[in-house]
């Protein structure tokens, strides 16, 4: 088992807790190194830093930026990234900047089908408003009763194709991998099986095209271990990292107690013919 998390979320973005909530909680079962990566938004990061530092943890500073590629959203994690960084600020502001408009547009799409007033409801649900995203809203759906658990509101009004979903341009790859490199991060594509999944998902050579793509721009590591990868994905995305010579990263996803993947730390272990991205990070 790994003592590394390197990727989560806190109230700064869409998870439930707040950083220094999430650092007690990953310091109570066993995680050493922790790496907050809030969507689009590292304005959490000072406060979890103080908070490892009273456990002895050891903290790094992350975030996880939305991109468009082609058809497809993806999640780029820079790690090790420096916040005060211009480039950067000035990116992550300019990717959060749309979210506002989206959320009204996912409420008039919900209002097509019967569902009203659910901006206001997925308000009560982002304590940084800047940051709505589905994420609220599906709280807010299972409070109002349309379903039983965030998953099913994805399933059921959320994910592509549905009829909540708004189609949104967010970054482009080259610019969020350079914001991150820029500021002297580590660029990581996260949860790669999940761009693979469902309906919409890209097959083998679109993630043969990404892979060539992300490295010739500078990218780094592939997220090889994750709470939403299968132990058969864990060994098919170590061999894509083995062939594409991009270090491997692992981290939860976690986004709070009720509604993740997985918990906090308590990972397996990478693939052995993985090369650590923690070699790099301190
Ligand atoms: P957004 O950035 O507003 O498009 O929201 C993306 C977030 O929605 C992801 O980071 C996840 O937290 C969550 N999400 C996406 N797909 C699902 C799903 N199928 N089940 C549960 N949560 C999901
Ligand atoms: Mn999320
Ligand atoms: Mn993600
Ligand atoms: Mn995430």
């Amino acid at each position: 088992m790994l003592d590394y998390d390197l990727h989560c979320h806190s109230t700064i973005s869409d998870g439930t807790l707040t950083p220094t909530e999430l650092i007690e909680r990953a310091y109570g079962r066993g995680v050493k190194v922790l790496a907050l990566t809030d969507h689009d938004d590292t304005d959490g990061l000072a406060e979890a830093r103080i908070a490892a530092a009273a456990y002895g943890m050891i903290f790094i500073n992350g975030v996880e930026i939305s991109v468009s590629w082609r058809k497809h959203t993806l999640h780029i994690v820079g790690l090790k990234i420096d916040p005060d960084s211009l480039p950067l600020q000035q990116g992550l502001l300019s990717v959060r900047s749309g979210r506002g408009e989206r959320a009204q547009k996912m409420a008039d799409e919900l209002a097509k089908v019967g569902i009203g007033g659910v901006l206001q409801g997925a308000l009560k649900f982002a304590d940084n408003p800047n940051m709505i995203g589905r994420t609220h809203f599906a709280r807010y759906l299972v409070e109002a009763g349309y379903c039983k658990d965030v998953k099913s509101v994805f399933n059921r009004y959320l994910a592509t194709g549905k009829p909540g979903y708004v189609p949104h341009k967010w970054a482009n790859l080259d610019d969020a991998i350079a914001w991150i490199r820029g500021s002297g991060g580590v660029a990581v594509l996260a949860h790669p099986g999940r761009y693979m999944v469902g309906k919409y998902s890209m097959g083998k050579q679109s993630m043969h095209e990404l892979l060539g793509e992300f490295v010739t721009l500078g990218g780094q590591a592939l997220e090889v271990v994750t709470g939403s990868h299968t132990v058969e994905q864990y060994a098919e995305f170590s061999r894509y990292a083995d062939e594409f010579k991009l270090m491997s990263s692992c981290g939860s996803d976690f986004h709070g107690p009720k509604e993740s993947y997985r918990d906090l730390g308590r990972l397996p272990d990478l693939p052995l013919i993985c090369r650590p991205i923690w070699d790099v990070l301190f």
